[in-house]
């Protein structure tokens, strides 16, 4: 009766979700973000995916978080991140030579290759970064420890107006890094998907405008995507729709990959971050600071736009909104019905998640730097000049547009917040993935894309032993 029920959907919308044959997708994608695009990339190399289909509610790619405005345009490899472990690291590391080596391929003209480094401006950040060099220095054969003069050949403007004892303590963990604009590489990952689909004639296709409101699975375990243009069939699925991915898991029913906990047990804390931006020159690539580890968001960094020299991006600010997409204020009722299903827990959550001295103390901090005219004193105090000490207050403008939400966990068992990518997995009965992508989920999008693909492939070769086929 239901299949009947999503046919008549189908036909009376022109039957948009329906494959040529009829048949189910092997794979449909929800959501065109950098993540998404890249998962529809690697289907198109698989042997096991004949078909697959992106489903993106907006009307092109990234047009939220990995849009080029909303993030740091940062490729993450995990030397510069002070607050991550050796392991943490090193898969940072593994990611990122998957994202370069695709840039370096296919993805010309949507980054730029400049000097990236991480900088101690106190003898505690200076001792930091020497243990540091010495741990990750087997891994990272490029990376350099430098002081401050070889600092000044590299970027003037971060030893300009420093007296000798701040130069003393000042070190950089130093490399080439990348800039990376996420929205031409998701524009290039659908375009390659269907340049290399097409030469294997395989049947995939992105559809825009197309928004995803239900999931429901028919008797022989296919997935009926119900969507604005009719339903989708699938045998297997990806969500990447950031934060709305863990609102998909808690109605699929699965589980965090690593600690197994159901999604019922997570919510979603949105944090947003702006930027400040100068129209001068002032840094010839990026330059970041000491983390605190306690701490999940980057401390405020200073970058050069990938596009354009004469800009630097400095931030991002954190400070925690109540919205699922930046400057869509119509998300703030998603947010409000998915923080809302437990509301006891995720009160209590917050309660102690906020109520720990270091993490108020940051927010107050940042939420200083949204008030206005001095909002932007504090950030040139505070963030700014601890690398650029010589930036005026006039030098800086505040990034209006920019900016976006970072879409992290909160763990509703543990009542504590989790840092990094979320992924909540099914099996073979209920082939589903889905990715909640914080920071630095666009530099992990390649690194995602293989783990999701090999995982996808086995579900469908599980799919065929069971049908005989
Ligand atoms: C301030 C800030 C700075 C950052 N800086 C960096 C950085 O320098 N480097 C880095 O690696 N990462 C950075 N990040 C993180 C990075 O931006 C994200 O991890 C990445 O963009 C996530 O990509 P995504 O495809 O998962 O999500 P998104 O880009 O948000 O895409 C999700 C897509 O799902 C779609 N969608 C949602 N619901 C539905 C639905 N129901 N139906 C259909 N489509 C749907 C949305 O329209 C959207 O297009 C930053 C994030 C922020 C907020």
């Amino acid at each position: 009766m239901k299949n009947a029920a999503f046919t008549l959907i189908n036909s009376a919308k022109g039957a948009i979700g329906m494959r040529s044959d009829g048949d189910a997708y092997d794979l449909v994608i929800i959501g065109g973000g950098v993540v998404g695009t890249a998962v529809y990339f690697r289907a198109a190399l698989s042997f096991e995916i004949r078909s697959a289909a992106l489903l993106e509610k907006h009307h092109a790619v990234a047009q939220v978080n990995s849009n080029v405005l909303a993030n740091a345009e940062t490729a993450h490899r995990g030397d510069k991140e002070t607050n991550f472990s050796l392991p943490k690291a090193l898969r940072m590391h593994a990611f990122y030579k998957y994202l370069v080596a695709y840039l370096k391929e296919r993805g010309h003209g949507a980054y730029v290759e400049l000097p990236a480094m991480v900088i101690s401006t106190n003898v505690e950040e200076a001792n930091l970064l020497r243990m540091r060099f010495k741990m990750l220095k087997p891994h990272y054969p490029d990376l350099e420890l430098i002081g401050w003069q070889e600092i000044a050949a590299i970027e003037p403007k971060v030893v300009e107006g420093r007296n000798e004892d701040e130069k003393k303590h000042l070190y950089a963990l130093y490399s080439k890094g990348h800039a990376v604009d996420y929205a031409q590489l998701a524009e290039s990952f659908v375009r390659e998907g269907d340049k290399e689909a097409k030469a294997n004639g395989k049947e995939f296709h992105a559809f825009f405008r197309t928004k995803v409101f239900g999931i429901e699975r028919d008797a022989d375990n296919t997935y009926l995507v119900k969507t604005n243009r009719g339903v989708f069939r699938a045998k297997t699925l990806v969500i990447s729709a950031g934060p709305y991915s863990l609102m998909f898991a808690k109605r699929l029913g699965v589980r965090h990959a690593e600690n197994g906990l159901p999604a019922e047990e997570y919510a979603i804390l949105p944090v947003a971050g702006s930027f400040h931006y100068t129209t001068e020159k002032f840094l010839n690539g990026k330059v970041y600071t000491v983390q605190d580890e306690n701490i999940p968001f980057a401390a405020p960094h200073a970058d050069r736009a990938v596009y354009n020299e004469n800009e630097t991006r400095i931030g991002p600010t954190a400070i925690v909104l109540p919205f699922f997409e930046r400057h869509h204020f119509s998300t703030i009722v998603d947010f409000m019905k998915m923080g809302m299903l437990r509301p006891w827990d995720y009160f209590l959550t917050l309660l102690r998640v906020l109520g720990d001295p270091r993490l108020s103390r940051f927010e107050l901090k940042n939420i200083l730097y949204n008030f206005p005219i001095l909002g932007k004193w504090f950030f040139l105090k505070w963030g700014a000049q601890k690398v650029i000490p010589t930036m005026r207050f006039r030098d800086l403008h505040f990034g209006r547009g920019m900016g976006g939400i970072r879409p992290q966990l909160l763990n509703l068992k543990t009542r504590k917040l989790e840092m990094g990518l979320g992924k909540f997995v099914g099996d073979s009965d209920n082939p589903v993935i889905c990715n909640v992508t914080p920071s630095p989920g666009a530099s992990s999008c390649m690194g995602n894309a293989i783990e999701d693909i090999e995982l996808v492939e086995s579900f469908l070769k599980e799919r065929g032993v069971r049908n005989g086929s």
